[in-house]
């Protein structure tokens, strides 16, 4: 079986890990502080701070912006479904703008009729690893004066050339870029998340937040010579990652860029196959952007079923993905009114598959996804073919799914 994708981790982990439950310090302490500072160094960023998981890095990350009930947020629909619940955490509104043509990224130039009074801030997503269009992001928004998040769960060792310079993301080039260390992204800690940015204060702020609003680290009492009284001058949350989490991730930033190097050459060999391949689009990669290709995600023609293909490849034990899913079209969003219309969110959706890729995969195993990619497209172009026309979809599906079908425009 060839999986869609595998961590890269090892012995050294393992060990890492090991020590740590060892020593008797377990939860936050020394190990969530050197991690933080060698990722804040990895990519160049003032401050970086550790949690426990992506979907709550969004959640401080909108409320240093101060994001609460009666605000709207600007994203994409088209993302893991974190990023828009990050935003209902709040008491906030999601605004689902819809995807650029050629990728599976927000559409800057969608962003400036999405934003009403209401409009509090912007949440970019760096999807399947791939950096969003910042320069025009960062342009709209220091005109219209919001602050920006890169939801960057999947883009850690992705790049960017802004102004003529590379820079990783990470190193904000809005205001807050979160990252996450579940095992279906680059790397992994089991659960974790990161969040960056060069102010201060709000660095200061996670701090408190993660650690029930507590004005003292369990590290700063415990080191200190002298009686130590905390105050809690917030509220706060349990959004702790541990020393444990922290020890593995040490030992993943040192793979980092051997599982980015190999995870590059695995898309270049898919690309130079797939572009010979009818009825496929590989993702095409801007020159302002280097991926870490987290997901390779491929584009199929509109006649081809998807899930024929998918099954196809199943059957030859390979496994894929459908396309990213769009939060709209779950039962989650059912009651949320579309302002604007996501087609082409909802076509990445239903037309697109994700292939495997992970560092361990061999020539081998890349050939096997080709040439079976290869046979289930070939079967579903002569079976489209065979077919009459696709009937409309039912008014049940209308009603659960579709931009098109909830889609009014707006009024406010
Ligand atoms: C995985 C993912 C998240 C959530 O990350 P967790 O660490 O699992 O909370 C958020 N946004 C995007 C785009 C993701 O892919």
């Amino acid at each position: 079986m060839i999986p869609i994708a595998k961590p890269l981790v090892g012995p050294e982990e393992a060990e890492a890990a090991s020590r740590v439950v060892l020593s008797g310090w377990l939860t936050q302490g020394p190990q969530v502080e050197a991690f933080e500072e060698e990722f804040a160094a990895l990519v160049g960023a003032d401050f970086a701070c550790a949690v426990a998981n992506c979907t709550v890095a969004l959640h401080l990350a909108l409320l240093a912006l101060e994001v609460g009930p009666g605000d709207e947020v600007i994203t994409v629909s088209h993302s893991f479904i974190a990023t828009a619940n990050a935003v209902l955490q709040c008491g906030a509104t999601p605004v689902f703008v819809d995807i650029e043509k050629n990728g599976f990224n927000i559409d800057p130039a969608l962003i400036g009729k999405a934003i009403t009074a209401r409009a509090k801030a912007i949440l970019c997503v760096h999807q399947m690893g791939m950096p969003c269009d910042m320069a025009a992001i960062m342009r709209l928004a220091r005109r219209k004066g919001l602050p920006v998040i890169e939801d960057a769960a999947c883009a850690i060792g992705s790049e960017i050339r802004i102004d003529g310079a590379w820079a990783p993301i990470g190193q904000p080039q809005g205001d807050i870029v979160c990252f996450s260390f579940h095992p279906r992204k680059v790397i992994t800690v089991g659960d974790g998340g990161m969040l960056t940015t060069r102010r201060g204060e709000w660095d200061a702020m996670f701090r408190l937040w993660r650690q029930h609003g507590m004005s003292v680290s369990d590290r700063a009492r415990h080191g200190s010579a002298e009686v130590v009284l905390e105050t809690y001058p917030v509220p706060g949350f349990n959004y702790r990652m541990t020393d444990i989490q922290a020890a593995i991730g040490r030992e993943q930033l040192k793979r980092l860029p051997g599982i980015i190097s190999k995870r590059r050459r695995r898309a270049e060999t898919y690309r130079a196959a797939l572009s010979r391949i009818e009825g496929v689009t590989p993702p095409s990669e801007p020159d302002w952007a280097l991926s870490n290709w987290q997901s390779y995600c491929v584009s199929l023609a509109p006649e081809i079923d998807q899930r024929s293909v998918m099954q196809h490849m199943l059957d030859k034990g390979i496994a894929t993905r459908r396309g990213i899913m769009c939060a709209h079209m779950e039962l989650a969003y059912a009651g949320q009114r579309q302002r604007h219309s996501l087609r082409r969110s909802e076509t990445a959706r239903d037309h697109s598959i994700i292939l495997p890729l992970y560092p361990q995969m061999t020539e081998t195993d890349q050939l096997t996804v080709i040439e079976a990619l290869g046979e289930a497209i070939s079967a579903a172009l002569s079976a489209s073919r065979r077919l009459p026309p696709p009937a409309v979809r039912g008014p049940l599906e209308q009603q659960m799914s579709g931009s098109a079908a909830n889609w009014r425009p707006a009024q406010h």
